[in-house]
């Protein structure tokens, strides 16, 4: 069950009324810059305080995001920007300095790996270890002396592994190491890292939180103040602001997150369970089932799993990009967390490297099971995988 402040931070909370006249949904504060009465006004503006003077720095639609943001992370405060890049650019550039070594998991997101090790190895001097992350050794073993920040992604969204949260939390303050989470897989709805230690978790609000495919938007959520308020300021000076019209459409799909995430989980359960029992299918990667060898874990620190999965496809990778051609209502793509169903034959154009590096073959499909209902969605997977 979804917790009651949950339920009112997606609906009601930072939000009121009384000063947009009456209005049940806020106005979208389509203004880059506020005006003053005096001199003095204008130089006595807090932006942490929820005063504004120019768009960049803060924007009062903005603001009713980072709120809710906040409270269903059980944060103290929340900052948003134009894209979960940017969100996750800015917590490491935070976090780091020149010569800082990171630990970094295997399986997370691949723009972030190419960001560390494409642009931040040459420029800042940022080393990184890669780990499997799902024995709490493999992060014991990395840590340095210039350890920093661990990147964490539990679970990660290819092959889903878990990371015992709680564990990296107590074995990386003990070293004084930060650690941040990628949490869009969970959404604040089904798992809370601060809860668990966690300093920073992340969101793409691109995914569910927007949960329309409608927007491109990220949030830096912790406890910390003075590190959100430095956060605040860094927007600032990197101009990676979250625009007042894809504030508005986040605040909007805030709404209906906990019943989408509830119709998700059911659905997605109920796909993965057929595919299992798919002759076609060697294996589903999905937490839910309790077959993941962190069925376990993933009880313990998750209140629910979303709509995304993995299959390999017991054939070649020709006979996979047949399977993902032959899907009707699944449309071919690379995103996920919104009202439709994907499918993306993730692996296909991977290297000998790349795949050895994540042992993984080419036969790899990532799905995202939308709202169109269970039944169309094992009907639509079920005729295409015929077609192998
Ligand atoms: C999409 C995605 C991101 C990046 O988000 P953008 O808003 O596209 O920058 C980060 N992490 C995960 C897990 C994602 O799926």
């Amino acid at each position: 069950m979804t917790d009651n402040q949950d339920l009112l931070a997606m609906t009601h909370l930072g939000e009121d009324p009384s000063k947009y006249m009456k209005s049940v949904t806020p106005p979208i504060f389509m203004n880059s810059l506020h005006v003053f009465d005096s001199v003095e006004d204008y130089f006595s503006v807090d932006i942490f305080k929820d005063e504004y003077y120019y768009g960049r720095a803060s924007n009062p639609t903005v603001t009713i995001l980072e709120k809710k943001l906040a409270a269903l992370e059980h944060g103290t405060r929340a900052v948003v920007f134009s894209a979960g890049m940017a969100a996750c650019a800015a917590a490491i550039l935070a976090v780091c300095k020149t010569g800082s070594h990171v630990i970094c998991m295997k399986a997370s997101y691949g723009p972030v790996q190419h960001l560390l090790n494409d642009f931040l190895k040459e420029k800042m001097e940022i080393s990184v270890t890669y780990v499997d992350g799902t024995d709490l050794k493999d992060f014991e073993n990395a840590i340095r002396p210039e350890t920093d920040l661990i990147i964490l992604e539990s679970p990660s969204t290819l092959i889903f592994s878990v990371v015992d949260l709680e564990g990296v939390a107590k074995l990386a303050h003990a070293h004084g190491i930060k650690t941040y989470i990628d949490n869009t897989y969970s959404t604040p709805v089904f798992q809370k890292p601060l809860d668990m230690g966690i300093d920073i978790v992340m969101h793409t609000m691109t995914k569910y939180i927007g949960g329309h495919s409608d927007l491109i938007g990220g949030v830096l959520i912790s406890r910390d103040d003075e590190f959100m308020k430095k956060i605040m300021v860094q927007r600032d000076w990197f101009g990676g602001v979250l625009g007042p019209m894809e504030a508005w459409l986040a605040i909007r799909g805030l709404r209906t997150l906990d019943v989408r995430m509830q119709r998700h989980y059911e659905t997605a359960m109920k796909v993965a369970e057929f595919l299992e029992n798919h002759p076609k299918v060697k294996h589903v990667y999905y937490t839910g089932l309790k077959s993941h060898p962190q069925y376990e874990l993933a009880r313990k620190q998750q209140k629910g799993e979303c709509g995304l999965m993995s299959i390999e496809i017991d054939g070649s990778a020709e006979d996979t990009a047949r399977f993902v051609d032959s899907l009707k209502i699944f449309e071919r793509g690379c995103s996920w967390g919104g009202f439709e169903s994907l499918a993306i034959a993730y692996t296909y154009n991977w290297s000998e490297e790349e795949q050895a590096f994540h042992n993984l073959n080419r036969s790899i499909v990532r799905l995202h099971c939308g709202l169109e209902g269970a039944e169309n969605l094992i009907a639509d997977l079920s005729q295409a995988l015929d077609k192998i």
